[in-house]
Formats: structure tokens, C-alpha cells, sequence
């Protein structure tokens, strides 16, 4: 899945979500990327997120709109992107002893943007105007 959130010069908020959904899934399946609010989730007046990862874990979560919420609420993007990881990997951990692959980026209004992600070393990407090339970043925590 590739996920994105953009914001232009005069603060018009996008997302979009590219899937092929999971590897050897069953005719049928319909994965989080095309559910709004699970594998994304704008609001103009907030911000947005988009999620990759295991899709059914994912839907469970409603992860996108939460990060949504949460940085409606008060919270960086950065801080948004790790309660919801975080507490949803620990509620599936707790209910089935793992949770599958959750990963998340999100920006606001602001331009201010987070990711975080429960494998290691998952890849993002920011582009800003101020900046020449892309940078890529990798998530780190264990
Ligand atoms: N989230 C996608 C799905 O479950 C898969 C992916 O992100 O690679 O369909």
C-alpha cells in the first residue's frame, strides 16, 4: 500500500491510498485502503492520516479517523500516530498474543506531520517545498 497526505500553499488538505491488499488474499477481500477512516481519513480543518499494514487489524482500530480525532483534540501528528499504533498493538497483543502490521503517517494543517509503525525500521517519505529532494526516514522503535 502507498498512503499519502498532502497540503498545498493555500491549505487545501488531500489523502490518497495505492493497494494491491494483502499477498495470496482471497477473492473478495476488501482490505482497510479503500474504507475511508481505516486506511485514511481527511479533514480539511484538522489534518489527515492513511495506515498500511494488516487490514483487518487496521478496520478494527478505524485507525485513520482516530489519528484524526486525536490531533482534532489537541495532539501532534507525531503523537496521534503513536497512541493509536501503540494502544491498538497492545489491545490485539493482549486479546491474541500478536498483532499483525500497523503502520500510520499523518500531517495537520500546520504541515506538521508523524509516523509510527509497530515493525522496525518501516520507510516514510516527506517532501516539503523548502527542500530540494525528498527525505526518507525509517521508524525506531522495537
Ligand atoms: N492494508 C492493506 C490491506 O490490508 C495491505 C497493505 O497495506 O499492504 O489490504
Amino acid at each position: 500500500t502507498v498512503g499519502m497526505v498532502a497540503l498545498d500553499a493555500e491549505g487545501q488538505l488531500v489523502g490518497g491510498t495505492s493497494t494491491s491488499g494483502l499477498f495470496m488474499k482471497k477473492a473478495g477481500r476488501v482490505g482497510d485502503s479503500p474504507i475511508i477512516g481505516s486506511g485514511l481519513y481527511c479533514d480539511r480543518a484538522v489534518g489527515g492520516a492513511t495506515a498500511t499494514g494488516l487490514g483487518e487489524d487496521l478496520m478494527k482500530g478505524v485507525t485513520s479517523f482516530q489519528i484524526v480525532q486525536m490531533m482534532k483534540a489537541g495532539l501532534s501528528p507525531q503523537e496521534a500516530c503513536e497512541k493509536v499504533v501503540f494502544e491498538l498493538d497492545a489491545d490485539l497483543t493482549a486479546r491474541r498474543g500478536k498483532s499483525g502490521d500497523l503502520s500510520v503517517v499523518a500531517m495537520n494543517t500546520a504541515g506538521e506531520w508523524g509516523c509510527a509503525s509497530n515493525i522496525v525500521n518501516f520507510s516514510f517519505v516527506v517532501a516539503t517545498a523548502d527542500a530540494s529532494e525528498p527525505t526518507v526516514y525509517l521508524t525506531n522503535r522495537v
